[in-house]
């Protein structure tokens, strides 16, 4: 297959880029995977510290492309329950209530590609390549491709999955607009001596959002989106980090997690609003972080570049006699996508702003009580959230 030329080229081997990879070859095209690594072994104890909330759609999808099966039941946690405090009031959503299996499912990145991994090495229709992609170019309804071994390549369609510092986006001459947030993920994993009854936990707080997901073996993953000054301060000192997760327990609603004990490194990510001006180009395409970054506040930023693979190869499946690069198309997949992309951006964008002043906190937590009070509103937003619409 490596010597065939390919219908799509995807730059990119995230795991967006291979599950789009897995996902078109199994529309019948022949796709060439460009930057690939093979991902990171388990750890030898505990969790990696790169963890994701996936939502239903985005387990359904892999579920069909038979890679959520292959990752192991024990490194996936359920989440039962979620609590979200602000001002202090709080929002409860419960999967029971919802009539739901869980309302997400807590996996590390690794794992995830680790099955996507052994799916495509199963695949025949799509090759992999290690090389990245370091030019492009179009003509006559073709891209040629510059790898960095100095090999090139000629495509059809050429997608980019080459997340937020995306290069297809620029060669496919699609502008974008961005916004920092001056904030910084910190990310890291705890030991806790008490249960965490598989509830999900996060509170808009002065000092940024901090959200803690339940693992298996009694761990949490952290995510305190914290102003610039103090994430620096967290990665400069990590025991500072957990005495103010600590003092922070109370305001999350969790207390009954008890002593914790850090398990693992800490990282950080600096966060920003991005949007590509258009999903699609001449003969192009971009999917995840190449698209669309957002607020991890939510954990919708993998889910959403799931469901742009979930769309695309939808729009792809039912091509017919079509090019793979047909306009038309590409504009079908653009118009499918952006309303969920819209709507998520206006609604983290929202919050973060919303939750900026302190002037609104008795309006804020006037809103969280009564969204509590009212069935219909967060059986909405839990619909939203899954990615599969309102709940039935
Ligand atoms: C702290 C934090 C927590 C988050 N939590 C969640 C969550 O719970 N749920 C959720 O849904 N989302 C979450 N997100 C968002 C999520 O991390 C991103 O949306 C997702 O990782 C994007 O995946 P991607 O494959 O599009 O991009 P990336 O993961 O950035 O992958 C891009 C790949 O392209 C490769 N590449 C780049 N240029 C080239 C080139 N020229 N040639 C070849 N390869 C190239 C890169 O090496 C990389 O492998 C979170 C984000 C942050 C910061």
């Amino acid at each position: 297959m490596s010597d065939t030329q390919p219908d799509v080229v995807v730059v990119g081997g995230g795991l967006v880029g291979k599950a789009a990879a897995l996902a078109l070859a199994q529309t019948g095209l022949h796709v060439r995977l460009c930057g690939v690594r093979d991902a990171a072994p388990a750890p030898a104890a505990g969790f990696a510290q790169r963890i994701y909330a996936f939502n239903a759609a985005s387990r359904a999808l892999l579920q069909r492309l038979r890679v959520w099966d292959q990752v192991p039941a024990a490194r996936v946690q359920p989440v039962a329950s979620m609590r979200i405090a602000g001002d202090g009031a709080a929002l409860r959503f419960d999967a029971a209530e919802q009539g739901v299996e869980a309302l997400a499912w807590i996996a590390e990145s690794d794992a995830i590609e680790r099955a996507l991994d052994l799916a495509l090495r199963f695949e025949r229709g799509v090759a992999l390549q290690p090389q990245r992609v370091v030019a492009a170019l179009r003509a006559a309804h073709d891209w040629t491709l510059q790898l960095d071994d100095g090999s090139h390549l000629r495509c059809a369609l050429l997608l980019g999955a080459d997340g937020r510092s995306s290069r297809v986006r620029g060669w496919a001459g699609i502008g974008q607009r961005s916004r920092p947030y001056g904030q910084t993920a910190v990310v890291a994993n705890f030991a806790c001596d008490g249960a965490h009854g598989a509830t999900a936990h996060q509170a808009f707080t002065d000092d940024g959002v901090i959200a803690l997901l339940p693992l298996p073996q009694q761990q949490v993953s952290l995510v305190w989106s914290a102003p610039d000054a103090l994430a620096a301060e967290f990665m400069h000192d990590p025991e500072r980090l957990t005495q103010r997760l600590v003092q922070a327990l109370p305001a999350l609603g969790a207390q009954h997690l008890g002593a914790l004990r850090a398990a693992g490194e800490v990282g950080g990510w600096p966060l920003l609003l991005q949007r590509a001006h258009s999903l699609v180009g001449d003969g192009a395409a971009l999917l995840g972080d190449a698209g669309h970054v957002l607020h991890p506040m939510a954990g919708h930023g993998l889910n959403l570049g799931l469901q742009d693979v979930q769309a695309l190869a939808a729009v792809l499946a039912a091509r017919g006699v079509q090019s793979c690069a047909d306009a038309r198309l590409l504009r079908r997949y653009a118009r499918a996508r952006a309303e969920q992309i819209l709507a998520l951006e206006l609604a983290t964008d929202g919050l973060h702003r919303l939750y900026a002043p302190s002037w609104l906190a008795p309006l804020r937590a006037l809103g969280l009580s009564a969204t509590e009070h009212l069935p219909a509103v967060k059986r909405w937003l839990a619909g939203y959230a899954s990615g599969l619409g309102v709940l039935s």
